[in-house]
Order: structure tokens, then C-alpha cells, then sequence
């Protein structure tokens, strides 16, 4: 079978051949894989900046963002049955008896850091035509989400920090009401994306079907079909080449919330001085080396604390994450069936991944398939 491999030795990007995986334990489901999305992370390890192999292996089949079918089941699965479509978990709990995040199933919250991920870190990926998993690592996807189901995964970021946030947001301050409806739970509150990236995006549609007046700023000017998705969702498009973040903030009022999606550490340092009062600050992205600023600690720490300030870093997804991906992608289709349509860029063969993972990004995601 077909996989698409990195060589760390020989820095190569390359589609290998190799002998398709069986079933050896009775907890396993066998997948034949359908879409396996590509985003930043796959950049990095394609660049030789990120991923390790497994322990002994000269290479990482890569991909992480996976939609499957289930071929096959071991004698003891009883979640799932052949024909099942399902979304895959990325991280793998670390070996640790102490690590309480890990055994409760929680591996997101690991402490030691010795944690495996699929297609990432120390563990082979699902950009092959077959993969074996076990069924407590799978997510049931409705046969309704088919197309859009790939995106499941990168959705789960801001699932999880909506989760974390909102029982602060609604607990804090103390005259919200902490039985509001999920859909309700932004309402009256405003919400800035920074980045539009695959992930700021997603972020911008779970908010704003959160109910929160939603904006997201970024560089890129219009015409971008980023911008029109923005647009579309009802959310308000402010580019970072015409508007400072002091007028942001005037034309927003009270900033109540920031999901940070850029990555970019002088960006994001520029956005916390315009949390607004009684905020959270929600950060994702993942800077690389980048110039060292300056910043005023003194009047950051002064703002936090005389503002009720809170900065939150969030990574990975835990199994009610997935969970509410898949619901909030269900929700998004008959909420914004046009915009929806707009967010998988184009549909590939895995001998045009490494092209693809090392160029310019086209269109929102694209998304490596398997039988096209
Ligand atoms: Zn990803
Ligand atoms: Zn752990």
C-alpha cells in the first residue's frame, strides 16, 4: 500500500510502498483511510524543523488530520462496525503510572511530555491507505459529514478552548448566567480571531456559532476567499494593514475574549494590550524562532491584574473535543451551507502531498485523498 513518508537522514518527502497493516489485538479496527487534511505542522515536518520517527524506523509516515472507514474489527470492538466513518485521536497517553492526565484518558493534559502522536511524534501517521488503531482512539463521524469530516480534527483547538473557557466566562463575571445554552454562551460578548489560517477560521465559526459578536484580524487584504469566509459566517474582517490594534479596540468596545491563531509572538504581545476588561486571553499557535521584542512586562501585569485578566494556552483535544467538533460541524453545514463548501480547497492525490505540505497554501485546507 501507498504512504507518504518523511526521511529525516535524507531530508525527503516521498510516497513509499509498503506492506499494509493487520489486526493484532482484538481492541483494533482496521481503517481504510479516505481524507487526511494538510496544515502547518505537516510544513514544519516536512521542513525538517519538527516530527521524530518511531524508535527504530529511518522515517514518519506523516499526516494527522484523518478521516476513515472502518474495514475491518477485532473480536472485541464494540463501539464500531464495518462501514463506520471515523475521526481518529492524534495523541497517545505517555507510559507514566503517575501521569493522572494519561491514565484518566485525558492525554492532552499530559505532565510528563512523553506522549506519542500519530503522524507527529514518535508514531506513524494516516496519510496511508491503510492503518490500524484501536476503537478507544476513534470517533464516530454521522454518514451526513462525509465531506467535511477531515476537518473534525483542526476544529477540535477551539472546541476544547471553548470548553475551558466557557464555564470561566460564564462564572466570571458573577451576573452571567452559567445555565445559558451552549449557542448562547458568547451572547452580548465580543470575540477577536487573530490569524486566518485554517485554524483561526474554525475558531472564528465556533464563536460565532457561540453566539459571540466575532472579528478577525490578520494581514491579508481582500480579494481573499479567507476574507469572503470571514464574511459569510457574519463575522467582521479588520485587516492588520489599515487598522492599528488601538482602533480595533475602539471600533469593538470591551474586547471580551481573543483566540490567538497567528503563531506570532509580537502580534499576539500588541493584542493583550487591547484585552479588554474581565477578558481571556485564549492562545494556539505555536511561534518558531522569531526576533526578539521588547515589551512593558510592568504594564501587562498591571492590566491583568486591575482588568481580572486571564491568558490561557490550550494544545491537542481530549474524546468531548471531538465530540463537539462533529456536532459544530453538522451545526456549520446547515447554518453556512455556501461558506462550508468554500473550506476544503481541493481534494489530492498523495503523490502531490510533499508539493502541496511545502508551497503556498491555496484556498483554506487541502486535503490529501486516498482512491480518488
Ligand atoms: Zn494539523
Ligand atoms: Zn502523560
Amino acid at each position: 500500500m501507498k504512504a507518504v513518508a518523511v526521511f529525516l537522514r535524507s531530508q525527503q518527502v516521498t510516497v513509499i510502498e509498503q506492506e499494509a497493516p493487520r489486526l493484532c489485538e482484538p481492541g483494533q479496527v482496521l481503517l481504510r483511510t479516505l481524507d487526511v487534511g494538510i496544515c502547518g505542522t505537516d510544513k514544519e515536518i516536512c521542513s525538517f524543523e519538527y516530527g521524530t520517527p518511531p524508535p527504530g524506523s529511518d522515517h514518519l509516515v506523516i499526516g494527522h488530520e484523518s478521516l476513515a472507514e472502518i474495514v475491518q474489527v477485532g473480536s472485541a470492538v464494540e463501539r464500531f462496525g464495518v462501514g463506520d466513518l471515523v475521526v481518529p485521536s492524534v495523541r497517545r497517553p505517555c507510559p507514566h503510572p503517575g501521569c493522572l492526565a494519561c491514565r484518566s484518558g485525558h492525554q492532552d493534559y499530559c505532565y510528563t511530555g512523553e506522549f506519542t502522536e500519530r503522524g507527529i511524534k514518535e508514531a506513524h501517521g494516516y496519510m496511508a491507505e491503510y492503518v490500524v488503531d484501536h476503537e478507544r482512539h476513534m470517533n464516530l463521524v454521522p454518514p451526513g459529514l462525509r465531506e467535511i469530516a477531515v476537518l473534525a480534527e483542526p476544529l477540535t483547538i477551539a472546541e476544547k478552548a471553548l470548553a475551558q473557557i466557557s464555564g470561566m466566562m460564564q462564572h466570571r463575571p458573577p451576573w452571567l448566567d452559567p445555565q445559558a445554552p451552549a449557542q448562547e454562551r458568547g451572547q452580548g460578548l465580543s470575540a477577536l480571531v487573530l490569524g486566518i489560517g485554517p485554524v483561526g477560521l474554525l475558531g472564528a465559526m465556533t464563536l460565532a456559532a457561540a453566539g459571540f459578536t466575532t472579528y478577525v484580524y490578520s494581514r491579508e487584504a481582500p480579494p481573499n476567499p479567507r476574507i469572503d469566509l470571514v464574511t459569510a459566517i457574519g463575522a467582521t474582517y479588520v485587516c492588520a494593514q489599515a487598522t492599528t490594534f488601538p482602533d480595533l479596540a475602539a471600533q469593538i468596545g470591551n474586547i471580551d475574549l481573543i483566540y490567538e491563531a497567528a503563531g506570532h509572538s509580537h502580534f499576539a504581545l500588541q493584542a493583550l494590550q487591547v484585552l479588554g476588561t474581565n477578558g481571556i486571553f485564549v492562545l494556539t499557535g505555536v511561534p518558531g524562532l522569531q526576533a526578539f521584542i521588547q515589551a512593558d512586562p510592568a504594564r501587562l501585569m498591571r492590566d491583568m491584574v486591575l482588568k481580572n485578566q486571564v491568558l490561557l494556552g490550550t494544545v491537542n483535544a481530549g474524546p468531548e473535543d471531538f465530540a463537539s467538533a462533529l456536532a459544530d460541524l453538522d451545526a456549520f453545514q446547515r447554518r453556512w451551507p455556501d461558506a462550508v463548501r468554500t473550506l476544503i480547497a481541493g481534494r489530492y492525490l498523495p503523490e502531490q502531498a510533499a508539493d502541496l505540505i511545502l508551497g503556498r497554501p491555496a484556498g483554506i485546507k487541502s486535503v490529501i485523498a486516498f482512491g480518488l
